[in-house]
């Protein structure tokens, strides 16, 4: 992959796409801002490296221009945290006058690229067309947006492919961590998965079932599993049309040797609700009209003990909803059980990322906590990323 040192840069004007697809409260205030701290090191070493910073990311999923969805509060973060002045242009294809008011080492952002319906069009001409407006005042491109790279877009794809272009600090890094994870992890090699449902992580379970020593399940994709075992589940989040699928997966664990664990146990509630009446139950013993929200506390604990003696460990989705004070024990246990394994640990983005930080662990205690969920887990299914590709080759 091609890299900052294959470009030359000074003088240079540089367009970096980032990933600042932030969180935002009701009242359009950031709360979280991982994404925008990820991309300093990049931004700082172009600055370092003499060249006009012109950046270009996205928020949500606007269809045309929704002022909810403006950068503008993102450049004046991004600003507190480089500490330095962000010039913001409120055109999602550049504004010759902002571009050409940049001194070497400055830094500006472009209005949310989705507002331009091309960004994202389905015809490769039309994105070429953007792409193309973007190239008459960039010299180079730099990717440094890896939530991005499993996307075809203007400002991933064809805008690589139009001027000499490489992955920023950030995508190379994000890169080296999950190739290591897909080929090459030291073992014993650990796995857990959770999050809301089993069918958003077929893919990766399939993929890495060979691959693994141990795949540890929780959240709510662990109820689809017990259905597959012939257990109730109560109200339970289940997908009954994956049985099948997860029934082979068992069957799979067992001829490789992999050591598959459910868990033993639950936090059940008799609704989706903060104060709800919960109890601790056997999994044999979902009672019918109550709902497992989160793993009870001997899983935790069996869950923990195997996280310990790991020599690599990735994580991918809460083991339950976190976001509720009373079922987020799981979650906090597997985060602090990683935390503390001196082997080599891996977030793989969104919600896992998320409640790491929400439920306070010290992030310092991971080897690697990814920017970009759905890039992740495209990356552990063994996909080709259409945004890494285009940057291969010399
Ligand atoms: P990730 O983004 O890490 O891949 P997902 O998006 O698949 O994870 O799932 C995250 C969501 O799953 C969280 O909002 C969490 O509340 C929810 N979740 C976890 N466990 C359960 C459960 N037992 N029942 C319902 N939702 C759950
Ligand atoms: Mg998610």
């Amino acid at each position: 992959m091609r890299t900052l040192a294959d470009l030359v840069l000074p003088g240079s004007t540089v367009a970096l796409r980032c990933d600042f697809n932030v969180p935002l409260d009701p009242q359009g205030e950031i709360t979280d801002d991982l994404r925008i701290a990820g991309a300093l090191p990049t931004i700082r070493a172009l600055q370092q490296a003499g060249s006009r910073v012109v950046i270009l990311a996205h928020l949500g999923r606007p269809k045309g221009e929704v002022s909810s969805l403006s950068l503008a509060p993102v450049a004046r973060r991004l600003s507190e945290l480089l500490g330095s002045t962000v010039a913001f242009s409120t055109n999602p294809s550049g504004d010759q006058r902002v571009i050409d008011s940049l001194k070497l080492g400055e830094v500006a952002l472009l209005e949310n690229t989705r507002f331009d319906p091309r960004e994202t069009s389905k015809d490769p001409s039309e994105r070429a067309e953007l792409a193309a407006i973007w190239a008459k005042w960039a010299d180079a491109f730099v990717s440094d947006g890896f939530g991005v790279v499993h996307r075809e877009q203007a400002s991933v794809t064809e805008f690589a492919n139009m001027l000499p272009s490489a992955a920023g600090l950030l995508v190379a890094r994000e890169s080296e961590v999950f190739a290591r994870l897909l080929e090459g992890a030291e073992r014993p090699y650990t796995v857990i998965l959770g999050g809301s449902k089993v069918g958003d992580k077929l893919g990766v379970i399939e993929s890495l079932l060979p691959k693994v020593d141990s795949l540890l399940i929780g959240g709510g994709m662990a109820y689809t599993f017990l259905l597959a075992m012939g257990l109730e589940v109560g109200d339970s989040i289940s997908q009954p049309d994956f049985v099948d699928t997860v029934k082979g997966f068992l069957t799979k664990a067992e001829e490789l040797g992999v050591n598959l664990m459910l868990p033993v146990d639950f936090v059940v509630a008799d609704r989706f609700a903060p104060d709800a009446t919960t109890q601790i139950v056997e999994r044999s013993n979902i009672p019918a009209h109550s709902m497992g929200l989160d793993i009870g506390p001997r899983t935790r604990e069996l869950y923990s003990k195997v996280i310990a003696k790991s020599a690599t460990v990735v994580w991918n989705g809460p083991m339950g909803v976190f976001e509720m004070p009373a079922f987020a024990g799981g979650t906090l246990a597997v985060a602090q059980a990683m935390a503390a394994c001196p082997g080599f640990t891996v977030i793989g983005g969104g919600d896992s990322a998320a409640a790491v930080r929400i439920l306070d662990v010290n992030e310092q205690a991971f080897d690697h906590i990814s920017t970009g969920g759905g890039a992740s887990l495209e990356f552990l299914e063994g996909k080709e990323l259409p945004g890494l590709t285009v940057l291969k080759g010399k």
